[in-house]
């Protein structure tokens, strides 16, 4: 029987594919005692799993990408010597022996074990050996409670297409998947803003988040349709269902074609205004996508996303190189923002923090923050960066700026690090701006303090509403508050475009809000000149900047903001959205 399920869309499109259920969490692990004549046939059981484990890392270290970089295969071999070492396996033979609980519980209770004993270390490279641990104990329960299927390739398996169905999916999963045979996500948690959402739009791969208890409705292998844009997803359609979203496949394929006709068309409004589109790019080879969609170049360029997947951190060499081929391949302009790393951006190694989980990830310790607090970690970057500005129009961009005096730290760091690589006679660019992401309040309500020192401002809607509106980006339980068109993101939004105007210096804006074409008119209204969104949504703005006629668009806009009652505020924006 088809059964409908609606979660929040977060990535459009249609795909079809057969169910792969990710179980994970704790939360998911039977616990039982076994009988005396059942401990040995456990013990085969979990060395089995052990077994494949090793198996199915072997086939994914054949079957690494090329140009991925090469700590990946490395970082593979350590987990499969992992997954032999005795302090593993022997151990959970023993617990399995001794207290006759069932496998997966003696895998828990071993890798908690091992895991308390690297948290005590005192080298902080040795306590982020922790995760490895978890990564390898993880896979082989997964085995156990018969869920690894589907994220991992399978040698000689039938490729049907899957959707992937899980609790939740970290960025560096989507990765992955884009890598494997998913043509869909489903999880049943996160918000729309998440980075794994974003990242699911850039790469095109449709998504529904937070639907709960998805993988309790589902079944393994069930054929499902996921339709990205509503959130909605059919179980078990019939072919009548079957029928109607292929034809949707079809129509949105001949939307994406007839758009495909504007890619060389300039961004030029009814009344003559020209506009920038820029793209939001994660991974070196998106500069290239980017492109063939109609960019002019790149507006935002996630840098962190290279600190993914990995062991241990990137080097200043290979950095050098991943972004100067990034550099080489876009022809316009290219925004490079250091590392964002920490909240929901987390990497393997651990850097991001060493302690206990804070509460508050998002308030704590993450991007420019955690930069000048590892200047190290900063220097290696901007060394890396300023060597590759020297290939193209490079321009430096530094997240969650929240006071000139962070700004002027940062600028300081850089500059130092621009003087040493000059001493070492490196080549590195002239004139590289730098400038500061405008997405917390602070910087917002600051902007034209900021806008003396920066030289250009981009921003980042998704924060700036995330920390405007006290919402969690990442909790689908609040995300119904999350609002753009909330009064208090509009007046920032206007002050931070007005500061820029005012002293002189560019302002983009490459938040999401920037790619959704809900949002292009009241955008342009607003004086936005400067768009830069995930490649997918540039051809969409575009076709709604040639047919704005923005003069018009700015009275209106004034006159909706500037009147006082407000209760109409919604509505009126809607209609100019609509119009
Ligand atoms: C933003 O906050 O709007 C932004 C573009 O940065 P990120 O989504 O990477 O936090
Ligand atoms: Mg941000």
């Amino acid at each position: 029987m088809a059964v409908w399920l609606a979660g929040i869309g977060v990535s459009r499109g249609v795909a079809i594919g057969r169910v792969q259920r990710i179980l994970g969490g704790d939360g998911d692990i039977p616990e039982y005692l076994l009988g005396q004549e059942e401990v040995e046939p456990e013990i085969e059981r979990f060395t089995a799993a052990q077994k494949l484990a090793r198996d199915q890392l072997r086939e994914v270290r054949k079957q690494i990408p090329r140009g991925l970089p090469g700590e990946i295969a490395a970082f593979i071999d350590t987990h499969l010597l992992m997954l032999d070492d005795r302090s593993l396996k022997d151990a959970v033979i023993a617990i399995i022996r001794q207290t006759r609980i069932n496998a997966e519980v003696a895998l828990l209770r071993q890798r908690d074990q091992l895991i308390q004993v690297f948290e005590q270390m005192e080298d902080p490279y040795l306590r982020t050996r922790k995760d490895d641990v978890s990564h390898v104990a993880d896979r082989i329960l997964r085995i156990l409670i018969k869920s690894e299927k589907g994220m991992l390739p399978k040698a000689g398996a039938t490729r049907e297409p899957q959707v992937i169905v899980a609790d939740d999916l970290a960025p560096a999963d989507v990765i992955l998947m884009a890598q494997q045979h998913v043509v869909a996500f489903i999880t049943e948690y996160g918000g729309p803003l998440s980075h794994t959402a974003i990242l699911a739009r850039s790469i095109g791969l449709p998504g529904i988040v937070g639907l709960h208890g998805a993988r309790r409705l589902l079944q393994e292998d069930e054929l499902l349709i996921v339709d990205g844009e509503p959130g909605h997803a059919l179980a078990s359609p019939d072919a009548g269902a079957l029928k109607f979203y292929r034809a949707k496949q079809d129509q949105q394929a001949a939307t994406r074609k007839a758009l495909g006709k504007l890619k060389d068309k300039a961004a030029v409004s009814r009344d003559g205004q020209k506009i920038t589109l820029l793209a939001n790019i994660e991974l070196p080879e998106d500069a290239k996508h980017a492109a063939k969609m109609g960019a002019e170049g790149v507006g935002l360029y996630r840098t962190e996303f290279l600190y993914m997947n990995r062991e241990g951190l990137p080097g200043e060499e290979e950095q050098y190189e991943a972004y100067s081929r990034v550099v080489s391949s876009v022809k316009g302009p290219i925004t490079i923002r250091t590392l964002d790393l920490g909240a929901d951006k987390q990497v393997d190694s651990g850097r991001a923090h060493h302690g206990p989980t804070p509460n508050n990830p998002a308030l704590g310790l993450r991007a420019i923050r955690l930069c000048l607090r590892e200047p190290e970690l900063f220097r290696s970057q901007v060394r890396a960066l300023l060597r590759a500005s020297a290939h193209g129009n490079v321009k430096i961009m530094l997240p969650m700026i929240s006071s000139l005096q962070e700004f002027k730290q940062a600028r300081a760091l850089m500059d130092s690090a621009r003087a040493e690589l000059v001493r070492e006679k490196k080549k590195v660019g002239e004139n590289v701006e730098i400038g500061a992401m405008i997405e917390v309040p602070a910087a917002a309500i600051s902007a034209p303090i900021l806008a003396r020192h920066a030289k250009f401002f981009s921003i980042g809607t998704n924060d700036l509403i995330q920390y405007t509106l006290a919402i969690d980006r990442v909790d689908d339980e609040v995300n119904y508050l999350y609002d753009p068109l909330h009064p208090a993101v509009l007046q920032l939004i206007r002050q931070t475009i007005q500061a820029g105007d005012h002293a002189r210096i560019p302002v983009a804006m490459c938040g999401e809000m920037a790619g959704d074409p809900r949002y292009t008119r009241l955008l342009l209204g607003l004086g936005l000149t400067e768009f830069s969104m995930h490649p997918a949504g540039v051809l969409e703005v575009k076709r709604l900047i040639i047919e704005s006629d923005i003069g018009q668009l700015r009275t209106r806009v004034a006159e909706i903001l500037d009147d006082t009652d407000g209760s109409r505020l919604r509505e009126d924006l809607e209609a100019l959205t609509h119009a």
